[in-house]
């Protein structure tokens, strides 16, 4: 009697089991989560290989703060995001022996770093790239702080943040987060950035040696040009745009981030996590 249960109610379990990951791999662009499913957690006869699509692994301790790369995601002054990207002109369903895909992505898209060479053409010439960006930089003790959400980032704001001397990498998260504007298609202009005397006084008053920030560039949309020229003068901060910092609670992380290295190229995507 207990084999003929067991063989009816299996079958419902699995389902059950299935329907939760479906859901939350639909759900995964929108919200983080820290629940997996993993294929231990599914029938793989049933033919539903759903795999794991997750914002935060290792039992809550690594958090992936980029930004996934759709179709979908805004791209500078595009109302239609960054469209297609992503090509399989090698398909295994047209007789190739593997799936070989190919990418076309402007260098700025999603979450991805400035080099020098961004804003000041000698230093392009000179060869300022992504590839000579410092790793010691990129990787080490981070500062994510929420700042106030009526403002830009001006002097005044970053004054007030009283950012200690010594830390040296900060992510600012701003209202662009709330608005989650990295989740829109549309381009939104209204963004909110650094002014020139924001810049200036992180320059004059501060160590940081890292800036982190919530959408697509670093500078207010008003302010476009200058405080990225202020930043990266002295060629020795780094500027990492369009970070994924929803659900993450302010505090000290270990930060992780690693561009390709493309070789003459002043952005490049970037791949940042926290560990806690
Ligand atoms: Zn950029």
């Amino acid at each position: 009697m207990k084999k003929t249960m067991d063989a009816v109610i299996l079958p419902h379990r699995l389902l059950l089991i299935v329907t939760i990951c479906s859901s939350l791999v639909v759900d995964a662009s929108f919200v983080s989560t820290s629940m997996s499913c993993g294929a231990g957690d599914m029938d793989m006869s049933m033919g539903n290989l759903i795999p794991m699509r997750r914002e935060v692994h290792g039992d809550g301790r690594i958090l992936d703060i980029t930004h996934r790369y759709t179709k979908d995601m805004p791209s500078w002054l595009s109302s239609n995001g960054i469209g297609q990207f992503l090509w399989l002109p090698n398909s295994m369903k047209n007789g190739s022996i593997t799936n070989n895909s190919e990418m076309k992505l402007p260098t700025h898209t999603g979450t991805h770093v400035d080099a020098p060479g961004h804003i000041f053409d000698n230093y392009f010439d000179a060869g300022f790239d992504v590839d000579t960006l410092d790793l010691a930089i990129l990787n080490g003790p981070a500062l994510l702080l929420d700042v106030p959400r009526d403002s830009n980032l001006t002097a005044q704001v970053m004054k007030n943040l009283n950012i200690p001397k010594g830390i040296s990498r900060v992510l600012f998260r701003t209202l662009n987060t709330d608005r989650r504007l990295m989740w829109k298609k549309e381009f939104d202009t209204s963004y909110v950035g650094f002014t020139n005397d924001g810049s200036q006084w992180l320059v004059d008053n501060t160590d940081i040696k890292l800036i982190g920030i919530d959408y697509l560039s670093v500078a207010a949309y008003d302010d476009l040009i200058s405080p990225h020229q202020i930043l990266l003068k002295s060629t020795e901060i780094i500027l990492v745009e369009g970070l994924k910092l929803d659900d993450v609670v302010p505090g000290i992380y270990d930060l992780h981030c690693l561009p390709l290295r493309l070789l003459g190229a002043e952005g490049s995507p970037i791949r940042c996590i926290l560990i806690k």
